[in-house]
């Protein structure tokens, strides 16, 4: 999976939880849309459109991304992958429709508009020479001095025209995305019996929380962070020793214990006891074997 593809997925997930903010979604609505539609004035995600219209847009269709989203990552056969189906076909079928095959647009390029989108430094420079490649090969009419003259190669018939798509709305470019990403899922190359399928979509549905997961590694599904940093917490909760507790707070003692007063206490016997026994009692004790290196034992 490519990076774009990944931040993609990463956006839809945290607009449909609610969590991104409008910079956020206007970048992840303009990487589905593709550069050329998203460089287009007047186009769909219009570089003159206000933030509020964008939010208040966002807002409207957030709820049938986050059914979309969960829908395609519903478990065959399940309950929610039957009861989501006929909205998220729906709204799938309605803004296919919106989607056009093929749209003519003319170069248009303004720096200060994509550096607000989200694009890293690399993508803006590969911006940048595909579009001053399309003029020096383009032939146009270039105003100097408001006198037409004539410039540029003609190596290319249809000069500053580029194929694009034409979107009629905000959810259309992502739309288009899960579209487009299923018919890749499609067309696969399935040749390797061996090989384990990869999944339909890299997200997942914590099972805990319920919200939706993108995870780091793809194919990894489990819980989202918060929710498996709490599991981690109480599972180490119910196996560490009935001593840690007391054992820690001995250690910790220990060591805030004036410099002189510790290494007194360290070479009495009874001391160097328990402190073997803590060692292999807590072996499993992040928190006292943190402690024992502190007193570097
Ligand atoms: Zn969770």
């Amino acid at each position: 999976m490519d990076d774009k593809t990944r931040r993609i997925w990463a956006g839809l997930v945290s607009y449909a939880n609610g969590t991104a903010t409008p910079a956020e979604i206007r970048a992840t609505v303009v990487d589905c849309a593709g550069w050329i539609a998203a460089t287009m004035p007047f186009d769909v995600i219009d570089p003159t459109l206000v933030e509020d219209d964008l939010s208040k847009q966002a807002e409207a269709y957030r709820p049938d991304i986050e059914i979309l989203l969960r829908f395609l990552c519903s478990q065959p056969k399940s309950e929610e992958r039957n009861s989501l189906k006929a909205q998220a076909l729906e709204f799938l079928r309605e803004h296919g429709e919106h989607i056009q095959g093929r749209v003519f647009r003319e170069t248009y390029y303004a720096e200060e508009y994509l550096r607000n989108l989200n694009y890293t430094p690399d993508e803006l420079e590969k911006f940048k020479k595909q579009v001053k490649r399309i003029f020096d090969q383009a032939q146009y009419e270039k105003y100097h001095r408001g006198q037409p003259t004539i410039v540029g190669e003609d190596t290319l018939p249809l000069g500053l025209l580029l194929p694009s798509r034409g979107y009629r709305d905000f959810a259309d470019p992502i739309c288009d995305f899960l579209s487009s990403e299923y018919e890749r899922y499609l067309n696969r190359e399935v040749n390797r019996k061996d090989k384990k399928a990869p999944p339909l979509v890299p997200i997942f549905v914590c099972p805990s929380c319920k919200k939706l997961v993108m995870p780091k590694r793809i194919g990894q599904r489990n819980y989202c962070l918060q929710c498996s940093d709490r599991a981690r917490t109480e599972k180490y909760r119910q196996h560490a020793s009935p001593d840690e507790g007391r054992d820690y707070a001995w250690l910790y003692r220990l060591l805030h214990h004036e410099s002189g007063a510790r290494k007194v206490r360290l070479s009495q016997p009874k001391v160097k006891q328990r402190l073997a026994e803590i060692k292999f009692r807590q072996k499993n004790s992040q928190r006292c074997q943190g402690l024992l290196q502190d007193l570097r034992l």
